[in-house]
């Protein structure tokens, strides 16, 4: 049986402490992980201070730019060794992880590795009064130890996504990926080791969030900062975790992301859109739409075709070529979804397609499978329009003007991303920049630039990451101010 250990100060740590991690599938063991504990994460935090302080604080920036390109290359030459680790961990399909989770777990390396060597800081010249004046130039410094805990739903594209950018300013990380998608994370470290990033600079750790791995390093006064991907809930743990030190959070968090289409879009373009927005990774993608507002004119007949797509997906075996969709992650998420198959209709919802099981009638039966679902007739206010549900389920509702679509879509308290849906350019704009949201798609969805800044308002987080944004929040920038006197004294 394969064991996922820690990689601490550039060598392999194991505990006495062993979790199960399971494939989503079938349920089948696919590797048991060493839990880090306490001591573990601390040792991980003081190696990161001993790179940051000693010969990794003074490479220069070709040097980590070039560092983070061999990284690159090699999770591309190790490229089936990472689909297969997050294909048995996820259970998504092979299309899926060939095409976004692992070629973008490669590509943030190479982006940030970029950002990195064209990195601009301001400049600014003040006349002063007499003939002097005064030269503010800005300096970029690393923050030190960097703790990175995220998800389970992209696990390496949302891992890369932050330790790239914080390696690229020269901070040390301590990562921790979920538990329940441990494997791609242990690949990076072997890939870490075997470029040559020095020892102390990548570390990683296993375990959970309370009282586990998670905890440690939030609470450790070491730590320097502290970036999140997750629920809202756990953002709000590690938000006053963090308060005790003042230490810089980045959070991107949870979603209940509205999709509004106009009768004057392209109805097969739209459509092809709102399957992936809907459905992608069994709508485990943060950014997913759950609720979909179609204009009048065009509702029935959106359902009609809606309804027919899904009857079409094909949920199946990741490496089968037909399938389009997975399981979901575990089988406490699968309750948790399945609950709220089970609120909608208490709530009134009307089922038009799915709210069920799936039965294979082989191993899959022991997997965390739930049905494709559409449903509609919900009030405004029901918990199922505004909690995120983290399933692959939406609930589509008619409306019949602009200014009514724009009121719904912002009626939540969460803000992270929309998609629109017209051939209008008027009110392409114009709807996008209503929308209270940090990512507004029109006619596309998860479309992503990675230079563009990335995250949400409300309960989905606080700040920005992506491009200069990310470096900008792994830097601790010095002003320097210089005063030039205007004769020679
Ligand atoms: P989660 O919050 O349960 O766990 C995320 C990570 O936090 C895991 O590594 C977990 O072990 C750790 N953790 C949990 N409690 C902790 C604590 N008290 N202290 C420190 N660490 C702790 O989230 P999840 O179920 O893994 O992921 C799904 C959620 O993530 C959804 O809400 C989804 O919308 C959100 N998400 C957001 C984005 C985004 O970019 N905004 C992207 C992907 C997922």
């Amino acid at each position: 049986m394969k064991q996922y250990r820690n990689y601490i100060g550039g060598a392999w740590v194991e505990s006495a402490k062993i979790f199960d991690d399971h494939n989503p599938v079938d349920g089948s063991l696919v590797a048991r992980v060493h839990e880090a504990d306490k001591e573990m994460v601390d040792a991980a935090i003081r190696a990161g201070h001993g790179a940051v302080s000693g010969a990794w604080g003074k490479t220069s920036v070709a040097d980590r730019a070039a560092l983070m390109y061999r990284i690159a290359d090699e999770i591309d030459r190790r490229r089936n060794d990472f689909l297969e680790a997050e294909i048995a961990d996820t259970g998504k399909p092979y299309s899926m992880a060939s095409t976004i989770d692992i070629p973008r777990g490669a590509a943030n390396f190479r982006v940030f590795a970029d950002i990195l060597k064209t990195a601009s800081l301001d400049s600014f010249r003040m006349d002063l009064p007499g003939g002097a004046h005064a030269i503010n130039y800005a300096v970029r410094k690393p923050l030190g130890v960097v703790g990175v805990i995220s998800p389970w739903n992209l696990p390496l594209l949302l891992l890369t996504w932050k330790i790239a950018p914080a390696m690229a300013c020269g901070n040390a990380v301590v990562a921790k990926p979920s538990e329940e998608t441990p494997g791609t994370a242990t690949l990076l470290a072997e890939v870490m080791h075997a470029v040559g990033v020095p020892p102390g600079v990548f570390n990683l750790v296993h375990g959970f969030g309370p009282g586990s791995a998670g905890e440690f390093i939030t609470t450790n006064p070491d730590i320097n900062a502290i970036t999140f991907t997750g629920e809202s809930r756990t953002g709000t743990a590690i938000m006053r975790a963090a308060a005790e030190g003042v230490k810089p959070i980045s959070f991107e968090l949870g979603g209940k992301n509205a999709a509004i289409i106009f009768a004057d879009c392209d109805m097969e373009q739209m459509l092809d859109g709102m399957m992936r927005a809907i459905f992608l990774n069994s709508g485990q993608v943060c950014l997913c739409s759950e609720r979909v507002y179609v204009e009048r004119a065009i509702y029935d007949r959106f359902l009609t075709a809606l309804v027919d797509r899904v009857k079409g997906l094909k949920f199946g075996w990741p490496n089968d070529a037909e399938t389009s969709m997975g399981p979901l992650i575990s089988a406490e998420h699968r309750d948790k979804v399945l609950s709220y198959y089970a609120l909608a209709k208490e709530e009134g919802a009307q089922v038009l397609v799915g709210g069920g099981v799936p039965s294979f009638g082989d191993d899959r039966d022991n997997g965390f499978w739930v049905e494709p679902t559409v449903i509609v007739g919900l009030a405004q206010d029901a918990r199922c329009i505004k909690e995120e549900i983290f399933g692959p389920i939406c609930h589509v509702s008619p409306f019949d003007s602009e200014a009514e679509v724009v009121a719904l879509a912002n009626d939540t308290r969460y803000g992270l991303a929309a998609t629109i849906w017209t051939t209008n350019v008027n009110r392409a704009h114009r709807v996008s920049q209503a929308m209270r949201v940090g990512l507004c798609w029109v006619n596309s969805w998860f479309l992503r630039d990675l230079r563009t800044p990335f995250g949400g308002a409300g309960l989905s987080g606080i700040g920005r990451e992506g491009g200069m944004h990310s470096m900008n929040f792994y830097s601790e920038l010095t002003n320097v101010c210089i005063r030039v006197d205007g004769e020679p004294q």
